[in-house]
Formats: structure tokens, C-alpha cells, sequence
């Protein structure tokens, strides 16, 4: 399988699309805050988001390997981590939707994700992001359907997405109650907070998003009343892979540029290229990237056919995603010397590095979940 993708042609097609659109539009985004509407569309319009949809349901029919080709094509055409950041954020709600779902749900979600419209994942809550087991989003019962009622903040794409995938609970269901609501959010009782003031990956705003006494129907409950939680985890799994993918993705161009500039610049009258130590730091930058790259292959493998194996991998390749994308680019910002750390590209790719340490669950989130898989699956032997 991993061979058969490497052979994709849609990542060269996407890198090029990225380039001419995410690419020239990423810092005009990044002064505004804003996720560039255009090149998502034009993504969308090019067949983006029907990769992993069965024909059936408006889709080309092919797999999970052929969204992350094009996710790599955009992510190293389009240099921007911000923008890709949001495009996980989709993918894990269309994977949620093609698996938990019912026929009637796709008919109705999906072809408008694939075709424009923004996804959401809202999880998070004023009173902490780590524990998604304590969350207060609720809804009650109302004359035959529900009222959702809740508070969710940093949602990426919040400010601007039409879709929510949201996490909440059913009280009166009893303990077991975590259930998945699928929310249009222009719905009466849905408002939305201002875009967050972050340090970086300002081209993925996020923000607060407010339900207050949301209907809800039987359609808008993906999976049914109380399983939201094996439903969340699993789309989860494929954000926090794909976060490995984007990592090495983005930083094999940003480890040529800086290849390029080790060799064109001198110092003691050879390239600084010629310096082991400066060798050093590229080898290492590299190591990590091809480790991350690789590892996030095994993730998406093991989601695929189902491993149990599947929770640890994802979760190695987050962890391994959010520390070399703050290698990588701290590498750049280093070997460029004073160059890198005037405010620019090399200070806006640290910048936008450091976000994914938290986003998709934190560095220690990862190191617990590990431990925990490892406990659980040599319990299993
Ligand atoms: C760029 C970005 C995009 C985001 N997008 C989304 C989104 O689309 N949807 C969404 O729902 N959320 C989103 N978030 C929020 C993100 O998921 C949370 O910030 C994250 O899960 C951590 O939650 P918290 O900030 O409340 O920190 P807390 O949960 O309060 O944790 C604070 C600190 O304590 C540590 N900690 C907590 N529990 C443990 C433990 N058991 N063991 C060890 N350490 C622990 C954490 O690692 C962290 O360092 C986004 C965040 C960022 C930065």
C-alpha cells in the first residue's frame, strides 16, 4: 500500500495548485487572520475532499493514502501550516461522517463538504481542552427532539466554518452519554465568538462558538446517543497522523532552502555547508523528518486495516509531528542566522511550529495515550 502511494501522481498535481493559490495567498491571509476561502474552494472545485468518498456518495472512489498524497502536494506547495491545519480539521469530520453516519446523513453532509463548505471539530471548552471526558455541551430532551445548549473555544476554522462535528452530552441517556452532533451552523441559537489573537497559524482562524438551546434532531447525531466517544477517537486518530504527515511534508522544501543557503553562504572561507556541526543540525532536522513521515505511514496503515495498534501510532506520529515541526523550523531559523530571526518567513514557521505542540491534543496528551496503549496491549498478550 505505502508503495502504491508513493507512486501518486496527485502529489506533484496539488503541489503545483497549492502553489499558485495557498502559496501566493498565505501572507495576505496571515496579516488579515483569515483562512483563504479562495484557494480552499478552488481545492474543493478540484476534487480535494471526493478523494476518499466512495462514488456512491459523490466521491471518486479512491482511499485515505489519496487525500494524504494531495494533503503532502498542498502542504509542500503551498508552504503554509496554518491553512493545512485546517484542511485536518475537515478531514477527520468526513471520515467521522463515511464511517458513523447513516445513508441519509451522507446524502445530506457530504456533498456540500466536498464542495466548498468548512468543517469544524469542536471539542474543546472554556474549562480545558486535555480531559474531553469532562465536557459540559449538553442537550435535553424538548417535544420529541433536543435543545444542545454549550460553550466550545479555539475551534479551528470556528469563525468561519458551516459545519461543526461537536462533542457533547445527553444527560438523561445515564453515564454512558458522550454522543457526536453534526451542526449546521448557521442554526437559530449558533453564535460565534472572534477570531483568537494566536501567535501564529493565523491563516486557520479559530474560535468560540456558542450554542444556546441548538435543536437537535435524530439526523444531526452521528452514531447514535452515547457514542461519541469511539466515534471522536477514531477521528482523532486520523487528524493526529495526518499532523506527521503535514510536518514532514511542509519541511522537506524549508530543509532545501536551507541546504541552498548553507552552501551559498561562507564563513572561514568555506560554505557554512562545510561546517559539520551545521551538517549536524541539518542531519538532525532530517532524521526527525523522515521518522515523522514514515511513522505517520504506519498510522495511517494501521487506522486503515484496523490495528490495535492504531491509537498508539497515531499518537507517536502527533507527538513526533508537533517536535520536528519545531525542529525543522527553529533548524531554518538557526542556520540562517541573523537572517532567520528578522521577522519573516523563518520566524512565522517556528511561530506557526509551536502551535502544533498543543493543537490536536498536547505533547503529554500524546505521551499519556502511548503509555496507556502500551499498557493496554501487553495486557492483551
Ligand atoms: C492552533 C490550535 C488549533 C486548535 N483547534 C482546535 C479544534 O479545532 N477543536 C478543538 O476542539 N480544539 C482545538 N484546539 C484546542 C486544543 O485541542 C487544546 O488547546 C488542547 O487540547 C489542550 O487543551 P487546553 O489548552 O485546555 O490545555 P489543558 O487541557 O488545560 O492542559 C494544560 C497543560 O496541562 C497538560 N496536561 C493536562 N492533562 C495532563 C495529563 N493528564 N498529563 C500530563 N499533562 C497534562 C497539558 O499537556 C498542557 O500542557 C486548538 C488549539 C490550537 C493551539
Amino acid at each position: 500500500m505505502i508503495s502504491h502511494f508513493a507512486d501518486s501522481a496527485l502529489r506533484p498535481r496539488y503541489m503545483g495548485m497549492a502553489a499558485d493559490s495557498v502559496g501566493k495567498r498565505a501572507e495576505s491571509c496571515a496579516a488579515d487572520g483569515r483562512l483563504d476561502r479562495d484557494s480552499w474552494q478552488e481545492l474543493s472545485d478540484e476534487g480535494l475532499w471526493r478523494l476518499p468518498v466512495p462514488v456512491r456518495w459523490g466521491g471518486t472512489g479512491g482511499t485515505w493514502w489519496d487525500f494524504v498524497a494531495a494533503f503532502e502536494g498542498i502542504a509542500a506547495g503551498g508552504r503554509d501550516l496554518g491553512f493545512n491545519l485546517s484542511l485536518v480539521a475537515q478531514a477527520g469530520l468526513i471520515r467521522s461522517i463515511l464511517l458513523y453516519g447513516t445513508d441519509e446523513q451522507k446524502e445530506t453532509w457530504l456533498p456540500p463538504l466536498m464542495s466548498g463548505s468548512v468543517g469544524a471539530t469542536a471539542l474543546t471548552e472554556t474549562t480545558g481542552g486535555s480531559d474531553v471526558t469532562r465536557i459540559r455541551t449538553a442537550a435535553r430532551q424538548h417535544q420529541g427532539h433536543f435543545l444542545l445548549s454549550g460553550h466550545k473555544d479555539h475551534i479551528t476554522n470556528g469563525p468561519v466554518a458551516d459545519v461543526a462535528l461537536t462533542l457533547g452530552r445527553v444527560p438523561e441517556h445515564g453515564d454512558r452519554d458522550i454522543t457526536l452532533f453534526l451542526l449546521d451552523l448557521r442554526s437559530e441559537g449558533v453564535t460565534r465568538g472572534p477570531v483568537e489573537n494566536m501567535m501564529g497559524n493565523r491563516t486557520s482562524p479559530t474560535g468560540p462558538i456558542t450554542f444556546d438551546q441548538v435543536r437537535v434532531d435524530a439526523t444531526n447525531i452521528i452514531g447514535g446517543i452515547g457514542a461519541g466517544i469511539e466515534a471522536i477517537y477514531n477521528t482523532i486518530s486520523l487528524d493526529r497522523l495526518l499532523y506527521g504527515v503535514l510536518a514532514a511534508a511542509y519541511l522537506d522544501p524549508l530543509l532545501e532552502d536551507v541546504l541552498a543557503y548553507a552552501r551559498s553562504r561562507t564563513a572561514f572561507n568555506v560554505p557554512i555547508a562545510d561546517h559539520q556541526y551545521v551538517q549536524g543540525r541539518i542531519t538532525d532536522a532530517k532524521f526527525a523528518v523522515e521518522a515523522t513521515r514514515w511513522v505517520s505511514y504506519g498510522a495511517l496503515d494501521a487506522l486503515l486495516k484496523e490495528s490495535p495498534q492504531t491509537s498508539l501510532m497515531c499518537s507517536v506520529a502527533k507527538y513526533h509531528a508537533g517536535e520536528t515541526l519545531k525542529l525543522g523550523t527553529e533548524t531554518a531559523l538557526r542556520v540562517m542566522g541573523h537572517r532567520g530571526y528578522m521577522e519573516g518567513p523563518h520566524t512565522q514557521a517556528l511561530k506557526d511550529a509551536l502551535g502544533t505542540v498543543i493543537a490536536g491534543g498536547t505533547a503529554e496528551i500524546q505521551r499519556k495515550n502511548v503509555f496507556n496503549q502500551m499498557r493496554r496491549l501487553s495486557s492483551t498478550h
